[in-house]
């Protein structure tokens, strides 16, 4: 699978076939690397899967990836947005202001961007700091986590539900709601080709980062939602996956067994991580011992912050399955496996 992990540098637009293409846009600065934006042609003008990070170079490289495929940016109907983040709906505003497309996204995606906008940088930033020190991070790590904020998405113009026919005149393509990566997530199924265009949900070799935020919150369960979701989308069959990131893969059902499995390992450790601790631990201390793809000391600032949103996640998930408990009293809140 090593072997099909190429830089920026070595994506193409390439023609998929059906009548969609897949034009790779960069996301400069992260190790991702880059989006996958797909169009998808009708008769009534291409519609947009996604449209990147904002930034010059990325705008340069949709413009030109999609003139490869032989499509004017002023003609683009829409842009599908699969989830709000960044890297996904980020040129979404641009495109709209070059071709008066639409943009669609999900109703509780919707109602983010909507906060984002309102709350404004130093609302958002306080937001962010006060629930840093609710999970028991340092002054420090507060500081460093909340220093860098992305400018907030386009208000997209309709709201998608779970089921929707996505405006595209000549095809099939249905809104399936799969929240977890973010609550307003969807894939999009190209019914009339059985193919399923997977944003962050389903990567061939990565998983989506999947965090509880506030860390604290008992209201929600993302992990719980995204296993759900992911049984959701092995549901409607073998489907060829066009995602988001990394590249095109032939079986949508199987990496979806991986990938849940991997997720029910994790918290069987957390578990066992919880045991072993023999006191309550904070989200903090949790995350402190679990495993990363690199030792705990060595993540940089923001990563700490995504590392302690998973590890909430995950001691949620265990909460609601009334593996875990939090001790009542608390200030940061603490997690002790049910006696
Ligand atoms: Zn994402
Ligand atoms: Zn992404």
């Amino acid at each position: 699978m090593k072997s099909r992990r190429r830089p920026y540098s070595e994506q193409r637009p390439i023609d998929t076939g059906g009548g969609v293409w897949s034009v790779p846009v960069p996301i400069p600065g992260n190790p991702l690397g880059y989006t996958l934006v797909y169009a998808i042609e009708s008769p009534a003008g291409p519609v947009l899967v996604d449209a990147g990070w904002n930034h010059p170079e990325a705008w340069q490289a949709l413009r030109d990836g999609l003139a490869a495929a032989g499509i004017d940016v002023r003609e683009v109907r829409g842009v599908v947005v699969t989830h709000f983040h960044p890297d996904h709906a980020g040129l979404a505003g641009r495109v709209r202001e070059e071709s008066g497309a639409w943009i669609a996204m999900h109703e509780a995606d919707l109602a983010l961007v909507k906060l984002i906008r309102d709350a404004g940088d130093g609302v958002h930033r306080a937001f962010q700091a006060d629930m840093l020190r609710r999970a028991g991070a340092g002054v420090v790590e507060v500081e460093e986590v909340t220093a860098e904020q992305p400018r907030p998405p386009a208000l997209p113009d309709l709201a998608l539900r779970d089921g929707d026919l996505i405006d595209l005149p000549g095809r099939r393509l249905r809104t399936v709601w799969t929240p977890g990566h973010t609550p307003g997530h969807v894939c999009l199924h190209l019914e009339d080709a059985g193919r399923l265009f997977t944003g962050d949900h389903v990567l061939p070799a990565i998983t989506p980062h999947i965090g509880v935020y506030p860390y604290d919150r008992t209201d929600v369960d993302p992990l719980g939602d995204f296993l759900e979701s992911l049984e959701k989308v092995a549901d409607l069959g073998e489907l060829e996956a066009l995602p988001a990131h990394e590249w095109i893969f032939q079986d949508t059902a199987a990496r979806v067994t991986e990938i849940r499995t991997h997720h029910e390992d994790r918290l069987v450790r957390l578990a066992a991580l919880l045991a072993e601790a023999g006191e309550p631990l904070t989200i903090w201390e949790t995350a402190g011992r679990m495993t990363w793809n690199r030792p705990w000391e060595e993540l940089p600032a923001v990563l700490r912050g995504m590392a302690a949103g998973e590890a909430a996640a995950h001691l949620r998930t265990l909460e609601v399955r009334g593996v875990v408990r939090r001790t009542p009293g608390m200030d940061p809140v603490r997690f002790a496996l049910h006696s």
